[in-house]
């Protein structure tokens, strides 16, 4: 007997593994460091407005988002035609393969990048083309525009890449463009972008403002602390925000999620100085960690990567006996958060084991 079946790709897709909870230990504190979530709780502002949407449930959102619309042009000073929101970026990822990849289309990427990636390619029945990262965790750009063909449609650019650390510059990344045809859409994933403090750092809006072809994808799950309740944006040229918002699912942005991305802006000062601690914090543990002899890529994120290899698994587990949870990647290494100073001290001291 026949049943329905789906399109073959969708077998194909690839599980996203999501960051464990912490294991609970009685008498002890345990950290999940897992997720590159913001340790930081949600401002008071912010769940106020949280909790006055909450209470107008029974309807459905502001389907167009457009007070959420408005503070984002405003905030980051780009027409609002230009702008795209979602259920996170990693929703925008997904509407990006799918408006512009036929499948078999090439998309390219680096590896190891951000899981999602070949989740979205493959559900769009598109292909990935991944170019490894050079061996200190950056990007290689050159690879990557040398393997742009025919077929390619999509280069998504990591910067901060999630898991290995390390930004592009903006030389780098106009190198990149200068390359790449103009029919191509060259996809600068900026969900770190807040946390980055180096010398020619990526201005994506300039970036954008320059190429017709360029999109920036960004979020409030990780410098704005609301990974929970689901809402990411766009920066593009008019025509390619128009596919994306044509592609967005309706109603898929909330209520609270529109409220709470909007009062998150109006106390972004606030929320950025969180990020400055996160940061200083960021530069301590590096700083501990090359102390105690280990060689950790540049972390332009709120993480630190540690290549470990075969000894992965074993890192992950002396971590979890310390309190906190990391996110292994077997038999590669392991992607660490910067979370409660307390963590991050653990984290020194977990590390310092395997250092060497
Ligand atoms: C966390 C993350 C995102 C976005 O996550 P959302 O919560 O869906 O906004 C996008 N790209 C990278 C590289 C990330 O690490």
């Amino acid at each position: 007997m026949s049943t329905p079946q789906p399109r073959a790709n969708v077998a194909e897709i690839p599980p996203y593994v999501a960051g464990k909870p912490p294991t609970i230990r009685p008498g002890m504190t345990s950290y999940k460091l897992s997720s590159n979530e913001n340790p930081y709780p949600p401002l008071p502002g912010v769940i106020e407005a949280v909790q006055a949407g909450v209470g107008a449930m029974n309807r459905y959102p502001d389907m167009g988002s457009s007070a959420l619309y408005a503070a984002l042009a405003e905030t980051f000073g780009v027409p609002a035609d230009h702008l795209s929101v979602a259920t996170g970026s990693v929703g925008l990822i997904y509407q990006l393969v799918q408006a512009f990849c036929d499948p078999g289309d090439e998309v390219v990427f680096a590896w190891r990048s951000f899981e999602a990636y070949p989740i979205a390619v493959t559900a769009a029945a598109a292909t990935a083309v991944k170019v490894p990262v050079l061996p200190d965790g950056r990007h290689d750009l050159d690879a990557m525009a040398a393997a742009v063909t025919d077929r390619t449609k999509v280069v998504l650019v990591c910067t901060p890449n999630n898991p290995t650390g390390p930004a592009v510059t903006q030389a780098e990344l106009d190198a990149l463009l200068a390359r790449v045809p103009s029919h191509v859409l060259v996809v600068v994933d900026e969900a770190y972008l807040e946390f980055v403090r180096m010398d020619d750092a990526v201005d994506g809006i300039a970036t954008y403002r320059r190429h017709d072809n360029v999109v920036l994808t960004r979020t409030f799950s990780k410098a704005y602390g609301l990974a929970g309740i689901r809402v990411g944006y766009a920066v593009a040229p008019a025509p390619i925000a128009a596919a994306l918002r044509a592609l967005s699912l309706p109603f898929g942005v909330s209520t609270i999620a529109q409220a709470a991305a909007i009062a998150s802006l109006e106390r972004r000062d606030e929320l950025l100085e969180r990020v400055d601690a996160l940061v200083a914090e960021r530069d301590r543990v590096v700083a501990g960690l090359r102390d105690v002899g280990w060689d950790v890529p540049d972390a332009q994120g709120n993480f630190v990567w540690f290549g470990l290899g075969e000894r992965t698994r074993d890192f992950a587990s002396a971590a979890d006996e310390a309190g906190i949870v990391v996110r292994p990647f077997v038999g590669e290494g392991a992607r660490v958060s910067i979370g409660e100073s307390e963590a991050n001290d653990r984290l020194i001291s977990v590390a310092a084991v395997f250092a060497g």
